[in-house]
């Protein structure tokens, strides 16, 4: 059974953890425990006797009275002045927080009042500490620029700053703080916040749920008054959002500045490319007829030049050459600077495009009295990774420079090494050199590093393209010199590393009298042409290859009619024609079964990559540009006609 303990009373009391005590009616204190004496300082005797209000702090104690009064009057247990910041008064003078619970007790001589008093100095302290706390981090949230909205784990806004009530714009009466994501999105709706952008508003809503519902990246909206906002919301550990939406209407309107910008630029790029292409066929037409009828006056067989005559022919041909080299500089330079140009890399053997940019240079070299030296390209060597064309471009400027900076009697070489990755082909010359002032801005377009006024031709953007084109490539390119020693000049480009062969190297075919101009006449060429000194070139150059019968026409259309009734075994096409372009008859010749496998020569002065490719896809055979190479259209026209 269980039986009550036997325990002194006063030594309980003692023990309790709350301060205890004890006054009369009057508010004269009979009985204190040992908490109190602890918490107010005093002593037992000092406060037995004594009226209560000596707990009290001054300012209070008219007001206590009173209460006391009243509560002795109708007593019951309750918190004291609950809600109220009530305070204690230490025998030292200072003042306390506490919290006090009364409750009466009836004895023999009255009614004695119980207060329970527990002092909350640490428990103030600690509310104190937590409401500057929030009040730092709503301040903090305050600051930010950006609207800030905190959700708890029920999706309801826990905090929000002002500047996301702006954005919200009027969502009702209601505090925000409470209030869940859904309602909030719904009143900004209503409210007419958002511009929907033609979306209906339920698939609005529903995309910015889905987006707050599962958040990941950003999500960029529109608001009526034309701000573009961008929302930003993530997951907090206790599965709360939190919710930043920033205004990037001024990024937006940069961006789409410079887009127009962009634009604007390319368009002006576009009309200069498209004014150098113009340009260039403008000038390479009649170049085409000056270089052309030199060619044939070189090489005319039944009435030979004299020695002089040739001389001033070699001058008008030099002339000529080196005005079509200034406008395909000009015009490649444009286009590489435009990023038109299109590269197609692939190993590519570095004996065999050595062999093809030396033989193009040699004709120069003896002229200058300068010496190539025999490539000697080491063992092993791997293929580089190149466009063909392009390197042996930049090899025959880089070897070309070689020979016209070179001194009589002077030699040109190439050397070949093999990097970790790379393989490097210096063209090494005993030239004039390059003067150290000048040597920063060699690869500048157009500067001529002390030549401007000298004998020697050039136009100064060679170096200028050979560099970007090796940049293209993931290439680059590098030079050293000594005035009045030599120069080196190098082009370092990625090796493919797969396989490594050696390939003798080959010197190009010297040129051997054509098949064409051998037998009697057992070809017909259709050449559509409507410019007078294009045809009497033509005609000319046919002249020397008797097995060869010229028809020509001055449009498309007659051409087409031409083409139909003789069904030749070539056709030469000009593009720029006066009625119907070249393109346009070729698609209709690749309609018409008769002749649909008859091979088509395009021949033009425009020269632009697009060209070439715009030309391909139309049908051409072969596409050509004009001027015309005497060696190369003969070439072509013998593949052709021999062969079928
Ligand atoms: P250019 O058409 O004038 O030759 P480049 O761009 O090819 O134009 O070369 C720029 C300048 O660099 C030349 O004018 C010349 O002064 C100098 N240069 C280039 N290669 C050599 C070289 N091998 N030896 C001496 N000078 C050179």
């Amino acid at each position: 059974m269980l039986r009550e303990w036997n325990v002194p009373f006063r030594a309980l009391l003692d023990a309790a953890p709350d301060g205890i005590v004890v006054c009369d009616g009057q508010g004269t204190v009979v009985l204190v425990n040992s908490e109190a004496e602890r918490m107010f300082g005093y002593a037992r005797d000092e406060l037995l006797g004594q009226s209560i209000e000596l707990l009290v702090p001054e300012h209070v104690r008219p007001r206590h009275h009173h209460h006391l009064a009243s509560y002795a009057a109708e007593p019951k247990l309750r918190p004291m002045g609950s809600n109220l910041d009530l305070r204690g008064r230490h025998k030292d003078g200072s003042e306390f927080p506490v919290e006090i619970s009364l409750s009466p007790f009836t004895a023999e001589r009255g009614t004695l009042i119980i207060a329970g008093i527990r002092d909350v100095t640490d428990r103030r302290q600690l509310e104190r500490e937590k409401k500057r706390a929030t009040a730092y981090l709503l301040s903090a949230v305050e600051a930010v620029q950006e609207a800030f909205l905190l959700f708890d784990e029920n999706d309801r806004v826990m905090m929000v700053n002002s500047a996301a009530r702006a954005l919200m714009g009027p969502v009702g009466d209601a505090p925000i703080t409470g209030r869940t994501f859904e309602d909030l999105l719904r009143a900004s709706i209503a409210a007419g916040t958002y511009e929907l952008g033609g979306e209906t508003v339920e698939r609005w809503q529903a995309r910015r749920l889905a987006y707050h519902q599962n958040p990941s990246g950003v999500l960029d909206l529109r608001t009526r008054a034309g701000r573009s906002i961008r929302i930003t919301e993530r997951r907090t550990a206790d599965h709360g959002t939190v919710t930043m939406i920033a205004d990037i209407t001024d990024d937006v309107e940069r961006a789409e500045e410079l887009r127009r910008a962009r634009q604007q630029a390319e368009a002006a790029s576009e009309a200069k490319s498209e004014f150098l292409s113009s340009m260039s066929h403008e000038l390479r037409t009649p170049l085409n007829a000056i270089l052309g009828f030199a060619q044939l006056l070189e090489r005319d067989r039944k009435q030979p030049l004299s020695e002089r005559q040739l001389e001033r022919l070699s001058h008008v041909l030099r002339g000529g050459e080196h005005l079509l080299r200034l406008i395909d500089d000009v015009l490649d330079l444009s286009r590489i600077e435009s990023g038109r140009i299109s590269v197609s890399s692939e190993p590519v053997e570095i004996a065999s495009v050595l062999a093809e940019a030396i033989h193009t240079l040699e004709p120069m070299a003896s002229r200058a009295g300068i010496r190539i030296v025999p490539p000697d390209v080491p063992l092993g060597t791997p293929p580089v990774i190149a466009d063909r064309t392009r390197l042996a471009q930049i090899l025959m400027n880089l070897g070309s420079n070689a020979i016209k900076y070179g001194k009589t009697d002077g030699h040109v070489a190439f050397r070949t090494e093999i990097g970790s990755s790379s393989v490097r082909i210096t063209v090494i010359d005993n030239g004039i050199g390059i003067p150290e002032d000048k040597r920063d801005r060699i690869f500048d377009p157009f500067q001529r590093a002390g030549q401007e006024a000298g004998p020697i031709e050039g136009t100064g953007i060679g170096l200028t393209i050979s560099k970007r084109l090796a940049e293209i490539m993931r290439g680059t390119v590098g030079f050293r010199s000594q005035v009045g020693q030599g120069s080196e000049f190098w082009i370092e480009l990625p090796a493919h590393l797969d396989q490594a062969t050696n390939e003798p190297s080959t010197a190009g075919s010297a040129a051997v009298p054509s098949r064409l101009a051998t037998g009697e006449r057992r070809h017909t060429i259709v050449y559509v042409e409507d410019n007078p000194s294009n045809i009497a070139f033509m005609r000319e150059l046919v002249e020397e290859l008797p097995s060869v019968e010229l028809l020509t026409a001055p449009t498309a259309e007659i051409g087409l009619e031409l083409i139909r009734g003789r069904l030749p075994n070539v056709v030469i096409m000009d593009i720029n024609l006066p009625g119907i372009s070249g393109f346009e008859a070729v698609k209709r010749l690749r309609e018409w079964p008769e002749t649909r496998d008859i091979p088509v020569i395009g021949l033009s002065a425009a020269a632009l990559a697009r060209d070439t490719a715009r030309a391909q896809n139309a049908g051409f055979h072969r596409y050509l540009t004009k001027p015309v190479k005497v060696d190369e259209l003969t070439e072509t026209l013998e593949r052709l006609l021999e062969v079928r």
